[in-house]
């Protein structure tokens, strides 16, 4: 429920007759299928870069065949996946054959903390995927044919306040923690990925079949590659870290500043506007004469 009830129109359905359909549906007449793009000129006091994250291309990890293999997915599309409005009714079904998912594997740092795609941590991931074996447990109990959830990671890094929960998570009997960076994905015959690498706690090799993998994919800026403004300043990742001048009023929020889980990202935004109330306020007072 994370997301707000509005209604958007997909762009591809305008001048189509399904674009005429959900203007007719729309009883308050708000469908307007010959808006056009207009840029707007605001003179503001200050702006706040609130703009986000998006997930590291997955595909860009080429040992891993996300874009080869059906059931290798990314953490938020599994997040997709347990959700009850989502594709399956949250039912963990695995994108290939709607099989039902009990052993999941879920892999960490997946771009991230890595020379050749992100060199940072994106801290939210561990996390995220310890909350996602809970999904697991929840969705299939646990026993013999309960569901099962494998851990490959190189370190755990739980967040400050939930290392309780991490605790709690290291004792659930469905979860399997496995110290190593998955080397590669392969698929078998009956298109189940298998992981390879080494398991650094001992130096075995495995081969590890599994039903589903699930990449926990790295958090990039959103603003990457957009144009900014030049005052802007940037950390080697990309992320807003503020303007040149103290007092010029542009500041990044949330995880447009830094991978940041919900909660800090409210502080950070609370920061921000605090900050930006600040100038306004300075900027007011030199102009009042
Ligand atoms: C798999 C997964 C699970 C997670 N689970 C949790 C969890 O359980 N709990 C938790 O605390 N955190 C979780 N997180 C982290 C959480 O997603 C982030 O902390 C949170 O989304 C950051 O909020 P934000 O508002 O800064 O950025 P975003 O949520 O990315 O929001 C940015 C918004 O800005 C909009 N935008 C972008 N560019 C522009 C533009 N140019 N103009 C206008 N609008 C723009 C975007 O459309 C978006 O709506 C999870 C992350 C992942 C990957």
């Amino acid at each position: 429920m994370a997301y707000p009830q509005r209604y958007v129109i997909d762009a591809s359905i305008v001048g189509t007759p399904d674009g005429e359909k959900a203007k007719a549906a729309c009883k308050v007449g708000a469908v307007d299928l010959e808006m056009q793009e207009e840029t707007v000129a605001i003179k503001v006091g200050a702006v706040i870069w609130a703009t986000g994250w998006k997930p590291y291309d997955a595909a860009k990890i080429q040992p891993y065949g996300y874009d080869r293999f059906a059931n290798v997915i990314t953490s938020l599309e599994f997040e997709r996946l347990a959700d009850p409005h989502g594709p399956t009714g949250g039912k963990l079904l695995r994108p290939s054959d709607g099989k039902e998912a009990k052993d999941i594997a879920f892999i960490q740092c997946a771009g991230s903390r890595d020379e050749n795609h992100l060199r940072h941590c994106s801290r939210i991931c561990c996390m995220a995927s310890l909350k996602q074996t809970q999904y697991v447990r929840e969705a299939w109990g646990e026993g013999e044919n309960g569901g099962k959830s494998t851990v490959y990671y190189i370190d755990i890094r739980a967040i400050d306040r939930l290392e309780d929960f991490c605790q709690k998570v290291q004792k659930d009997a469905t979860v399997r923690f496995v110290k190593s960076k998955v080397a590669k994905i392969v698929e078998d015959k009956q298109g189940n990925p298998v992981a390879h690498g080494v398991d650094t706690e001992g130096y075995h090799r495995y081969a590890t079949t599994h039903d589903l993998i699930v990449l926990a994919v790295g958090m990039e800026p959103e603003a990457n590659g957009i144009r900014l403004p030049d005052d802007i300043l940037l950390d080697s990742s990309g992320f807003i870290e503020g303007c040149k001048g103290i007092d010029e009023g542009m500041f990044g929020a949330g995880a447009a500043s830094s991978p940041l889980d919900v909660n800090r990202s409210v502080q950070s935004a609370t920061a921000a506007a605090l900050r930006a109330i600040k100038v306004i306020h300075k900027t007011a007072a030199t102009e009042t004469p």
